[in-house]
């Protein structure tokens, strides 16, 4: 089974040729949007797979294979973030590892392997993992027991703690280059200005698609760049009726960073297509009222998941977003 995304070829070559000698933690670390639990799924493969290809690649076919495939691998363990129902009844995920399963981890990789191979365990965020869980599993990183090996996949490596960091063999993937990508956004119908707006990730862009985020994008677009004629009231309503609340959110805070890039000279990095209204407006912005909004937004987007006040949050947002503009709310 070959790299699972044409721009990472290098780096599966170099994890496929890890084989020979392989280190007790791998961490493999970038932007997200890229493919990194991919590849780190597909390694993992490659590594129980019973029949592997002369160049260390998965055959696919053999047992290992199988139960890979099928997520029922017995020497495989995939720590990630827990999915809980609330009292609600919605469904939300979990921010961090916890101790719990870190602990599961530690037992895991304990017991003799099932089918005498490697023993894996796949962390992933790992920057999920809190205080008390890194240090449970910092134990077996130490001294890991033969034939087992940590892959740890991670969006922002500089929140991990320095201990798990200086026992991993980290490897770096950054953004493709165009280049390598032209054909897989080609055959995804994915243009220009869909990659700007999953920041030259092409997951991400594949995501919003998916998702209908581009789509959503310009019905929102359209009417921040008048903002001089926002009716607050009525387009929240009408919002928060039709649009999901995360993705508005993304969309809204990336208009507002175009926007600032734009007041400071810059170009509108996730809307290109909107250069010219964002132009407009940026000659009319406040700076310390947008970077004031813009810190704030950062630290929001709790609100989304509480859908009675979506519409009042999205209501406060455009008032507030008509206010920073230079002899607004006069
Ligand atoms: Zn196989």
């Amino acid at each position: 089974m070959p790299a699972p995304y044409p721009w990472l070829s290098q780096t599966w070559t170099r994890l496929l040729a890890m084989r020979q000698r392989l280190p007790h933690a791998v961490l493999l670390a970038g932007p997200q949007g890229v493919g990194k639990l991919e590849l780190a799924k597909g390694w993992a493969q490659s590594l129980l797979c019973e029949q592997p290809r002369p160049d260390n690649e998965a055959c696919g076919e053999c047992e290992g294979c199988h139960w890979f495939a099928a997520g029922t691998h017995p020497d495989f363990m995939h720590l990630t973030l827990l999915e809980k129902e609330t009292k609600e009844g919605e469904v939300r995920q979990a921010t961090e590892i916890s101790v719990e399963q870190a602990r599961q981890a530690v037992d895991f990789v304990q017991l003799s392997t099932y089918r005498a191979g490697s023993r894996l365990v796949l962390v992933e965020p790992a920057e999920a993992l809190n205080t008390a869980s890194a240090n449970a599993l910092l134990k077996v990183l130490e001294e890991p027991p033969i034939n087992t090996v940590f892959i740890l996949v991670s969006h922002q490596p500089r929140q991990l703690l320095p201990t798990i960091l200086s026992r991993c063999h980290k490897l770096e993937i950054g953004l493709p280059d165009q280049a390598s990508m032209q054909t897989w956004l080609r055959q995804n119908g994915l243009d220009e200005q869909a990659l700007a707006w999953g920041s030259g990730a092409p997951l991400a862009a594949l995501e919003a698609r998916e998702e209908g985020e581009l789509e959503i994008r310009a019905e929102m677009l359209g009417a921040l760049g008048k903002a001089e004629s926002l009716d607050c009231v009525a387009l929240a309503e009408t919002w928060n009726k039709r649009l999901p609340a995360r993705v508005w959110h993304r969309a809204s805070y990336k208009w507002l960073l175009d926007l600032l890039a734009c007041r400071l000279g810059g170009k509108a990095g996730f809307n290109p297509d909107y250069a010219a209204a964002l132009a407009k407006l940026a000659k009319r912005v406040n700076v310390a009222n947008l970077l004031d909004f813009i810190r704030r937004e950062s630290e929001a987007g709790r609100w989304v998941d509480h859908p009675l006040n979506r519409q009042m949050a999205m209501e406060a947002w455009l008032i507030e977003y008509s206010r920073i503009f230079e002899g607004a709310g006069k």
